[in-house]
């Protein structure tokens, strides 16, 4: 696998103003003036000074332009909201940057530490078409040593790229479990990490943690073949985290054999459902690992700034590098996907079909949802198998618009960095303190905030009026922000 070189086109700057400040304020001003999809609510805010019990400021939805107001949507998806998903790439960046050389609370001390950037990709579940190289360069579909060929030189954005050579013969299942179970498959990555250290460093397993910590930050990304993979910031602290530092035998050199021997160690077993026998799931054999920071014998080492931009990047999409980025969950919501009234009839009688749904178990047929015939494969392959019992667990009815992953886009372990929230609070509580100042109000630490709002619907407000300019006080509360995440 080839990684991109800091100046590769593939890689969207952060601008260099994006400097914190420049965040909280970008942030602020960007969602609010345009979000595609805000948030309507109705109700008010009152300020009420702490010590007198008096109210210094109250609030009314009733008293604005049609008598409500909007917050942003706050979704990380590039494709759902540009601009929100602009501020939540700004978040991953400075939250990634932090983990590698210091700020938000994490020291700096943290850029000396061993750190290394790996990606884990999936295995193969059968030859699919290739488009051009990753530099661009256009190259020929196969030949392959055995099975199909195809030969065509395919463009970018040819269609068939990432669909299979041979849909009969392409393990369609594999795949979806293999997306089901990467959240699990990474779990069990980190903890085998832990454990290959110890064993290389000749310490007992469960002393490790005495001697170090190791951190995690990760992404993850959709192929176009559908298939998830996990790009993934890898940090050794000392055995009280980001502050301290791990004793000198552990080197970037023993982390990355210690990688590498997990990737290879780490599986996952399915259960085997009906006539299906189980399966062992593991990631696929081509594996990236590159130093983090200068280093005067590895020409390949990346530095803090690409990595946190590469992560931030990956951080904001979802599905639509496989062409589903549209794709909402597919079960009915009165029978929750079973086709069956929830209500118990008359004991003794069948379950009457879902009259919503009429017994689909979802809201839509398959020639509805437009897709190509590999999405809509893999979205079947999920729908059955989320009907098996053996696998009820990992809810594939729910998740098959995902393919079947259910994980979070971007995890961390706790001492990696700063998190999406502080990020967030900080940026409210700027706000916050700008609106209260532009009202003559006295510090926030006076004063009591009591939020009372109800959700009004989605969608920008008709006959807007525009934005305030950046510095003049908003109309918002700052408390009542919409989470993003997913
Ligand atoms: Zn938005
Ligand atoms: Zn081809
Ligand atoms: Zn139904």
């Amino acid at each position: 696998m080839t990684f991109p070189s800091p100046t590769d086109p593939r890689i969207t700057p952060i601008p260099a103003a994006a400097t914190d400040l420049a965040r909280v304020l970008a942030g602020h001003e960007l969602t609010r003036s345009t979000c595609t999809r805000p948030i309507r609510l109705v109700g008010s805010r009152t300020l009420v000074h702490r010590a007198t019990g008096e109210i210094v400021h109250d609030f009314h939805s009733a008293h604005q332009p049609n008598s409500m107001i909007t917050v942003p949507c706050g979704n990380r998806r590039h494709t759902v909201c540009p601009s929100c998903s602009t501020l939540y790439k700004y978040d991953a960046y400075h939250l990634i940057a932090a983990g590698l050389r210091g700020g938000k609370n994490t020291t700096p001390t943290v850029a000396a530490h061993p750190r290394i950037f790996v990606t884990l990709t999936a295995p193969s579940f059968g030859p699919v078409h290739l488009g051009p190289a990753k530099n661009g360069n256009p190259r020929p579909c196969g030949p392959r040593r055995t099975g199909p060929d195809c030969h065509t030189w395919h463009p970018v954005g040819d269609p068939l790229i990432g669909t299979p050579l041979d849909p009969g013969t392409y393990d369609y299942t594999g795949h979806v479990l293999f997306n089901a179970y990467a959240g699990a498959l990474w779990s069990r990555f980190t903890t085998e990490t832990r454990r290959t250290l110890a064993d290389l460093a000749g310490i007992e397993r469960r002393d490790l943690r005495t001697v170090t910590t190791v951190a995690f930050a990760k992404v993850a990304e959709y192929q176009t073949r559908g298939v998830v993979h996990f790009h993934a910031v890898i940090r050794l602290d000392g055995a009280n985290g980001p502050g301290s530092t791990a004793p000198a035998r552990m080197t970037t050199a023993l982390l990355t054999r210690s990688v590498r021997t997990a990737a290879k160690r780490t599986t996952v077993t399915t259960p085997s459902p009906g006539a299906m026998s189980f399966r062992t799931l593991r990631w696929g054999r081509q594996l990236d690992i590159r130093t983090i920071g200068s280093s005067d014998d590895d020409d390949s080492a990346l530095s803090d700034a690409v990595v946190a931009r590469y992560v931030a990047k990956y951080a904001t999409k979802g599905t639509e590098a496989s062409g589903i980025a549209d794709l909402r969950p597919l079960p009915c919501r009165t029978c929750d996907g079973q086709g069956l009234q929830v209500k118990p009839t008359e004991p003794g009688k069948l379950q009457r079909p879902c009259p919503d749904c009429h017994g689909l178990g979802r809201s839509t047929t398959w020639a509805a949802l437009g897709l190509s015939n590999h999405a809509l494969t893999l979205v079947r392959t999920c729908w059955k198998l989320g009907g098996r019992e053996e696998l009820a667990g990992l809810r594939l009815r729910r998740w098959a618009h995902t393919f079947g992953f259910r994980g979070h886009f971007a995890t961390k372990s706790r001492s990696y960095s700063t998190t999406f929230g502080a990020l967030r609070d900080e940026r409210a509580a700027y706000t916050a303190a700008q609106r209260d100042q532009a009202l003559g109000l006295p510090s926030s630490a006076d004063l009591v905030v009591v939020n009372d709002w109800h959700y009004a619907g989605r969608g920008p407000l008709p006959d807007t009026p525009t934005p305030a300019p950046p510095g003049q006080v908003s109309q918002e509360p700052a408390a009542a922000s919409a989470g993003g995440g997913r």
